[in-house]
């Protein structure tokens, strides 16, 4: 890596794309003038591109960014360890660019030079509109995206022009692979993000596939939130001599979410719990997350039916009526999103202010992937999880791998009755609290209660803001446009 950007100062939660988007906008630079004093400029990347963040309105370079953009232009294969959120996107696809810019093909165009595989098809539609947006001004670039559940039609459509850029989904692309429509022999660089997700879900195979029908010369980046294990393994085998670069680890991620724990008895508890929760002034979009789509589709009915703006997310949607559904809610036409984790990852809404976990996940990994929907790029968020009797171990693994403990909160009205089997210490009376449960609205609860000072309604969670005795909140939000309930 260059000396001149070893001193990049950086906090990674300091910097938000919505300030800087206004930023960018009011003090747009003329096409003539602008790059030379952006901040993106010592990192090494053209006029053009630097026109072109300049209009995404970045400001600074993200420390990913700031590491990544440099080594990637001197060719380094990359082994990155960041958090979602982060900017790790542009953090390949810039320099990436950069190159082929540089480098423009000599002879027949066959297929790809830059291959970006993707676990989802959120992430990957992500990535292609970003990568669309950078591209804008090299008229002879395009980007392609190959994703499960679209029409075999349409594809070939798009791969019958020269494309430089390939965004896809493993599983998609070795089926065009296998029929011949897709050529790798070209691609200078491959790009697997979010690779321990794509080992999770089995992609291992269909991965390993389509690096060997890539040139090994190529160069290779690897983004995953950890590197360790299966990833490791996978590095090795796909990587030369790589670069590694940890901007954060799980235990120092996520620090702008503030973390709750509420202990909930069963699901009557939880539906109570929810629709609480639900109605707080703060709740201005949430992701809930549950374990199972059945259970996804009935909670999404039910909250739909109280009136709450809602729609619900799982792995057996069409592709088309998910894309709607994000839409819907970037837009703010959607308060509520009841999602399995197919949600967990690839959804960058800025908007989403609360993740709640009403049932925890199974993995530890999956719970910092599902909080990372809120506090995007820098931005605060609140992440709410329900704990069940049962799942005292669960946490405990948690608040492990993020090496903290989380505060647990309780909503005066709706205590929980049962006492949690295996509890971390502090559940227990007597013990020093930890995730010792804190009344709402007592001295220290949580950080500032729910996204800032006043928490549940503003009055700690007491009549007039909190819960009845019903559970039914007697204060909260209708009817503002903003998918409250419309009673
Ligand atoms: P990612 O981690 O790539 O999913 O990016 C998270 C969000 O941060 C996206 O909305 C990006 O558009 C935004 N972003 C990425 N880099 C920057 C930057 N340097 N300044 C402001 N926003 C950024």
């Amino acid at each position: 890596m260059s000396e001149s950007f070893q001193n990049v100062q950086h906090d990674d939660t300091s910097f938000d794309p919505a300030e800087q988007a206004v930023h960018g906008q009011a003090d747009a630079p003329s096409a003539a003038t602008a790059g030379a004093d952006s901040a993106f400029a010592p990192l090494g990347l053209s006029a053009e591109l630097l026109r072109a963040i300049t209009e995404a309105g970045y400001d600074q370079p993200t420390p990913v960014q700031a590491r990544a953009i440099p080594a990637v232009i001197d060719g380094q294969d990359l082994m990155v360890c960041s958090q979602t959120g982060s900017g790790k996107t542009a953090a390949f696809l810039l320099p990436a660019i950069e190159r082929m810019n540089r480098n423009p093909r000599t002879g027949p165009a066959r297929g790809p030079r830059l291959l970006v595989l993707s676990p989802t098809r959120e992430l990957a539609t992500q990535i292609t509109k970003a990568a669309e947006q950078f591209i804008q001004p090299f008229r002879r670039m395009r980007v392609v995206s190959i994703l499960g559940g679209m029409p075999y039609r349409v594809q070939n459509a798009m791969l019958a022009k020269p494309y430089e850029i390939l965004v896809a989904t493993p599983g998609r692309l070795i089926d065009q692979l296998e029929r011949g429509r897709i050529d790798l022999s070209g691609v200078e660089m491959l790009v697997l993000d979010e690779a321990d997700r794509m080992l999770d879900m089995g992609f291992i195979e269909p991965v390993e596939a389509i690096a060997a029908a890539t040139p090994a010369t190529r160069q290779t980046l690897l983004f995953s939130a950890t590197l360790e294990g299966r990833v490791a393994g996978l590095a090795r085998n796909l990587l030369r001599d790589p670069q590694r670069i940890e901007i954060s680890t799980p235990q120092t991620r996520h620090d702008n979410i503030a973390q709750h724990i509420i202990r909930a008895d069963d699901m009557a508890h939880k539906n109570k719990l929810i629709r609480h929760i639900l109605l707080q002034p703060d709740v201005t979009q949430a992701v809930v997350f549950l374990a199972t789509k059945r259970d996804c589709d009935r909670i999404a009915q039910e909250l739909g039916d109280e009136g709450f703006s809602v729609a619900a997310m799982h792995g057996d949607m069409e592709q088309r009526s998910r894309n709607w559904t994000l839409n819907q809610l970037r837009q703010g036409r959607v308060q509520v999103l009841v999602a399995t984790d197919v949600a967990a990852r690839g959804i960058d809404v800025p908007g989403l202010s609360h993740v709640i976990n009403y049932d925890l996940p199974r993995a530890a990994e999956d719970y910092v992937h599902r909080i990372g929907r809120t506090g995007r790029a820098g931005a605060r968020g609140t992440a709410i999880s329900f704990a069940g009797p049962a799942d005292g171990v669960v946490i405990k693994r948690i608040e492990r791998y993020i090496d903290r403990k989380v505060d647990a909160l309780i909503i005066p009205g709706l205590e929980s009755r049962r006492p949690m089997r295996d509890g971390p210490s502090g559940d227990r009376p007597g013990r020093k609290p930890g995730f010792g449960p804190k009344r709402h609205g007592a001295p220290g609860a949580g950080r500032g209660g729910f996204g800032g000072g006043g928490g549940f309604g503003g009055g700690g969670g007491r009549p007039g803001g909190g819960a009845r005795s019903d559970g039914r909140p007697s204060g909260g939000r209708s009817g503002d446009g903003r998918g409250k309930p419309h009673r």
